[in-house]
């Protein structure tokens, strides 16, 4: 569908879990507070929660986190939304720990793509940005991916400026692996705050006076918002995602779902559109109808599934009700953010929530 300003909002980028196996010292170092399991949407209501956004043109869908891998089921929960009638894409953005032993079954669950996250290709440095991370295991898992034809794409936080080598390593082992990369700004959201970023638009001046001849490359290559530019000789692309000094809200076609229900219409801000209400209720209405008709109690999913899977108008009128819910938040959405201005960003969550 179509927000207030035109623009067409096909996409959802889901968390579906706000833990994780590495604590980035820019989104999730150690002492964050995790929310309990009982707090995180259960697979059931997230699937209810596509099921009802398909119904609005939102067909192309993020499976991220925290990190998407460390919860349980992940596999079995990508392959029945990518079943899902008129779901026409799901991805993932992971860290790539626990994908080399994952991805042969991720793409057999069907999964489209995968973004590994990765800023630096030094070990020392790897461990020291990732809180203790293996770097070896991350680059097992991109080639884990490959193996399994599950287009790759690696994500790289600009953490370091123009004299770093760090860019250059990063470029050279996609070139290696033969992945596309992409560049992306720090944001000040969460922990991102309190770190000094990088502009991709000084690495962008910065890559044409180092390879001249560099132009951009107009091929669509994904959903997002980076701009790509292609190096003579190299037989990949270079993405810029670049929040900051080269704003993208005119194009911008996503919402996203936190594992906690919300939805958020812009990164930027605080404000969010609560889907937990119209679930809850739901959940409470099938288990009273369980135990009316003298079943024993469910737990939560469970009740859920009976919910998805019962045809009568509850589960329709519920589809109808969450689909009014998902319009409001595409209708409310802003129409640019504002991290260029002090105390603009009304975003207290973190990015681990949030899923990036
Ligand atoms: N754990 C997975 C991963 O690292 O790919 C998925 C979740 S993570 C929150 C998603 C993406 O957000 C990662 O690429 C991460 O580098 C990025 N990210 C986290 N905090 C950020 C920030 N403040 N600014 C820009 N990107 C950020
Ligand atoms: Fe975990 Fe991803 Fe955040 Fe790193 S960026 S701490 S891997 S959620």
């Amino acid at each position: 569908m179509q927000d207030r300003y035109g623009r067409k909002i096909d996409y959802l980028r889901i968390s579906i879990t706000d833990r994780c196996n590495l604590r980035c010292r820019y989104c999730m170092p150690d002492g964050i507070e995790k929310v309990p399991m009982s707090r995180i949407l259960t697979y059931e209501q997230i699937l209810l929660i596509a099921e009802a956004c398909t119904r609005i043109g939102i067909t192309k869908f993020k499976v991220t986190g925290g990190e998407p891998l460390v919860r349980k089921g992940c596999i079995g929960f990508v392959r029945r939304l990518r079943s899902l009638p008129g779901v026409q894409q799901v991805t993932m953005t992971t860290n790539g720990i626990l994908l080399a032993e994952n991805a042969a079954a991720l793409r057999e669950a069907g999964l489209d793509a995968v973004n590994v996250s990765l800023d630096t290709a030094d070990p020392e440095r790897f461990r020291q940005i990732t809180g203790g991370g293996e770097l070896e295991k991350v680059l097992a898992g991109i080639r884990a991916a490959q193996d399994s034809r599950i287009p790759v794409k690696l994500n790289t936080v600009l953490l370091s400026g123009g004299d770093s080598e760090e860019w250059r390593d990063v470029l050279s082992l996609a070139r290696d692996l033969s992945v596309d990369v992409r560049f992306i700004e720090l944001m000040p959201i969460g922990f991102g705050r309190t770190l000094p970023g990088f502009s991709g638009e000084a690495l962008l001046s910065e890559l044409e006076r180092e390879f001249p001849g560099m132009e951009p490359d107009t091929r669509v290559h994904g959903n997002g918002p980076a701009r790509y530019y292609r190096i003579p000789g190299f037989p990949v692309s270079v993405g810029f995602i670049s929040a900051i000094h080269g704003k993208f809200c005119a194009s911008c076609n996503r919402i996203r779902l936190t594992s906690q229900g919300l939805l958020k219409p812009c990164l930027c801000y605080g404000d969010t559109v609560d889907l937990r209400p119209l679930l809850n209720r739901a959940a409470e209405d099938c288990s009273a109808g369980s135990a009316a008709a003298g079943k024993p109690a469910a737990g939560a999913d469970a009740a859920f599934a009976e919910s998805a899977a019962a045809s009568g108008d509850g589960a329709e009128d519920l589809l109808t009700r969450l689909s009014g819910e998902i319009s409001r938040a595409v209708l409310e959405k802003p129409a640019q953010h504002c991290f260029g201005r002090d105390g603009g960003v009304t975003e207290e969550r973190g990015m681990s929530q949030i899923g990036g």
